[in-house]
C-alpha cells in the first residue's frame, strides 16, 4: 500500500482494526498478524465449525482454518475495493469541504465498506439474490477464478 492510499485508507484501516480488535477481544479469532497493511487473524474452531466463510470488515480480514490461498486472494480484493471506495470518499470529501468541512470529514469517515452496502440491494433486486448479486461480490469472485487459473 502506498502513503497516498494509506491516507486516504484511514477509515478503513481504523473500521478494519475496530472489527479485528473486537473479534479477539471476544475470543472468537486468533494469531493476529499482518501483510500486505492488513490484519489477519483466523477464526477459532468454535466459530469456524458455524460460520464457513471468511470475512474481510475494513482492513481486517477474519480468516477460516479450512480454507487455502484463494480465499485469502478473494478477500485481498474486497480489501482493494475498500481503498478505492475510500479515495472516492476523500475526493468527494475533500469538495465538500468547500460547503461544509464536516460534512466532508463525515463523508470520508464513513466511505469504505459501508459504501457497499447499497449493492447488497441492487444484487437482490436484479438477481435476487443480496450476496452474489452484489457487484464487489461478482468481482471479488471473477477475480478469484481468474487467479486460480
Ligand atoms: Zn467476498
Amino acid at each position: 500500500m502506498t502513503w497516498a492510499l494509506f491516507v486516504t485508507s484511514l477509515p478503513s484501516i481504523v473500521l478494519g482494526h475496530l472489527f479485528g480488535g473486537l473479534l479477539l477481544m471476544l475470543g472468537m479469532a486468533k494469531a493476529p498478524r499482518y501483510r500486505g497493511g492488513v490484519l489477519r487473524v483466523t477464526w477459532r474452531a468454535w466459530v469456524a465449525d458455524r460460520w464457513v466463510y471468511s470475512t474481510t470488515v475494513g482492513h481486517c480480514m477474519a480468516l477460516h482454518p479450512r480454507r487455502g490461498s484463494l480465499t485469502e486472494w478473494h478477500e485481498g480484493v474486497h480489501v482493494f475495493q475498500y481503498e478505492d471506495l475510500c479515495l472516492l470518499g476523500a475526493i468527494i470529501g475533500g469538495l465538500c469541504c468547500i460547503v461544509s468541512w464536516r460534512l466532508g470529514l463525515i463523508l470520508w469517515a464513513t466511505s469504505g465498506a459501508p459504501w457497499l452496502l447499497p449493492n447488497f440491494v441492487s444484487g437482490w433486486i436484479r438477481f435476487g439474490d443480496p450476496y452474489m448479486g452484489s457487484e464487489h461480490e461478482r468481482s471479488a469472485y471473477a477475480q478469484t477464478f481468474r487467479e486460480s487459473m
